[in-house]
């Protein structure tokens, strides 16, 4: 992972690909590895930060899908949990079981969600991750300590796997290259380029860094920019109807008191009738989501005061300790890519099913899914972009693909566990030079190594890439991780080779940008 490498190999191969791919959020970043490991040669520019988009910001899921259950979509759930299976049998050092418990309230919610489960057990089947079972009142208080407990009269548990999205992302990208693709991000596509007939052929592409205008050239065009897509659907035909329909679902990160113990909260029903639940996850407690339809997408959607009002209101109802809003460590919004249907007016009941459209020009696009079915995602896209591109047809091997940092046995390296068989040289570089073992805040277990790290191996080319995806320390404490910024913008800085007013720079924006973070 080497930006230099990557523009330069952009640079000299302005007609050579066989794909490019345009986004890398989850969905791009996968279509990169499959097309790359089934031997194809592929570039993959992020106007951005590689997961900038959406997939920084989702609820940390690897799932079937219980709100799918409850809408009957047997299909969707079975996919989901066949993957959700396959991804941890690929990255065993990102994708853990985590228990859910559905607290009961009333008579019927036990043997409601009771069966539920276990129709869910049986649907994953050989990707089961831990059988349900219902509990008593006080099983239910033993795996949740701080659940309300008036009125009580038991749960159901459940399980799921649960990872760090960004982390994941960053392994992907990072497996991508190892099979031979090229990556470059805050590489923004600005126009397509058509051949004489009037067929995509390439991207004009702009260095958000030096100004630098490149063109690339390939058989195939894939469209993967998530909320984004239309954006690039309107360079190919400026009338093209929109298909994307952006909702904004929020999450808000508490300290870890609120939610002890190893298991989550799922809420099954909240006011508005969709799922809520209330995480451990990085040692805080994540409660969300909302769903909240915007009109035009944005890298930095901003959560809606009464989106954390209504979060917090059911986590009262929820939890003996009541959060409020100065309880608030960070909070942060996503845009979910839905594809729009014919009429639908709510988006939550806009399938979360993937689309793959081509269009008169030839322009692939892949819209819709969720991070958990990324693989088959892109599996499904690289098939048809063989096709299209008349590229030599290959199998596709994701299924059995050891994801980069793969480790059977990750948590040996405790605190380091999340980076994987990377994590014994990243252990030793913290520990080559005096300063780098120190935090950058005492707040956060971020260590000045890993920056140093970031920027050496995981293309991390701003004071935002380290802050909130190589780490996620805006995630988990907004105030502290601005305080934090002087001295990662330092580290950067050196690493990079930039000045003094580069450093200065980052820090402002990043201020500005963690803002947007902080409830009060
Ligand atoms: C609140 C929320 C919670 C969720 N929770 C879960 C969950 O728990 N589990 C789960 O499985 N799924 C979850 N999802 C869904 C999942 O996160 C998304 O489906 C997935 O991340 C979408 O990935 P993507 O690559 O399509 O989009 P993105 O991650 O948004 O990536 C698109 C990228 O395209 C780039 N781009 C746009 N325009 C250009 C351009 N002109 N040139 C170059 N690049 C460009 C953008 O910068 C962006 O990085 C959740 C979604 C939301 C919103």
């Amino acid at each position: 992972m080497n930006r230099s490498d990557g523009l330069d190999r952009l640079r000299t191969s302005p007609a050579s690909w066989d794909l490019i791919v345009v986004g890398g959020g989850a969905t791009g970043i996968g279509v990169a590895v499959d097309a790359a490991s089934r031997g194809h040669d592929v570039l993959l520019v992020e106007q951005s930060d590689f997961g900038k988009g959406t997939s920084s910001r989702s609820t940390k899921l690897i799932h079937g899908g219980v709100r799918y259950l409850q809408q009957g979509n047997i299909p969707l759930v079975m996919e989901a949990l066949k993957e959700r299976g396959i991804l941890r049998g690929n990255a065993p050092h990102l994708v853990r079981d985590l228990p859910f418990v559905v607290p009961n309230y009333k008579w019927w919610e036990a043997p409601f969600y009771g069966i539920g489960m276990r129709v869910y057990d049986v649907l994953a089947g050989k990707y089961g991750f831990g059988k349900s079972k219902n509990l008593s009142k006080e099983e239910t208080v033993a795996r949740i300590p701080t659940i309300e407990t008036e009125g009580l009269l038991g749960g159901v548990i459940y399980h799921d796997g649960q990872f760090d999205d960004a982390r994941l992302l960053i392994h992907l990208a990072m497996t991508a290259v190892e099979q031979g693709a090229t990556l470059v991000n805050y590489a923004r596509v600005t126009e397509l380029l058509k051949n004489a007939e009037g067929f995509v052929e390439g991207v004009r592409v702009l260095d958000e860094e030096s100004g630098e205008e490149l063109e690339a050239r390939g058989r195939v065009v894939v469209n993967a920019t998530g909320a984004f897509s239309d954006t690039i659907r309107r360079m190919d035909v400026s009338s093209a109807r929109p298909i994307i329909q952006p909702s904004q679902g929020v999450h808000v990160v508490l300290d870890r008191s609120f939610l002890p113990g190893s298991a989550a909260i799922m809420v099954p029903h909240t006011d508005d009738g969709r799922v809520l639940f209330a995480i451990p996850w990085l040692d805080r407690v994540l409660i969300g989501t909302t769903d909240t339809p915007v009109d035009a997408p944005s890298l930095e959607p901003v959560p809606f005061p009464e989106e954390v009002d209504f979060i917090l209101k059911h986590a009262r109802r929820y939890l003996e300790k009541d959060p409020e809003l100065g309880d608030v460590l960070s909070m942060f919004a996503g845009l979910r890519p839905l594809v729009a249907a014919e009429g639908a007016e709510d988006t939550a009941e806009i399938s979360r099913e993937h689309a793959v459209r081509v269009s008169d020009s030839g322009l692939l696009t892949i819209a819709g899914g969720k991070w958990t079915t990324y693989r088959k995602m892109a599996e499904d896209t690289v098939d048809v972009a063989e096709t299209l591109g008349d590229l030599e047809p290959r199998d596709c091997v994701t299924r059995e693909l050891n994801i980069h940092g793969f480790h059977r046995h990750a948590e040996k390296f405790g605190a380091w566990a999340e980076y994987g068989s990377d994590a014994p040289e990243i252990e030793a570089l913290v520990g080559s030079e005096a300063g780098l073992e120190e935090q950058v805040h005492p707040r956060l277990p971020l260590r000045k190594g890993e920056v140093t790290w970031f920027a050496r191996h995981e293309m991390a080319r701003t004071v935002d890439d380290v802050l909130a995806r190589r780490s996620r320390s805006l995630l988990l404490d907004a105030r502290a991780a601005r305080e934090a910024a002087p001295s990662v913008a330092a580290i950067l800085a050196a690493e990079l080779d930039r000045d003094d007013a580069w450093a200065r720079a980052q820090e402002e924006s990043f201020a500005e940008i963690a803002r947007n973070y902080l409830p009060v």
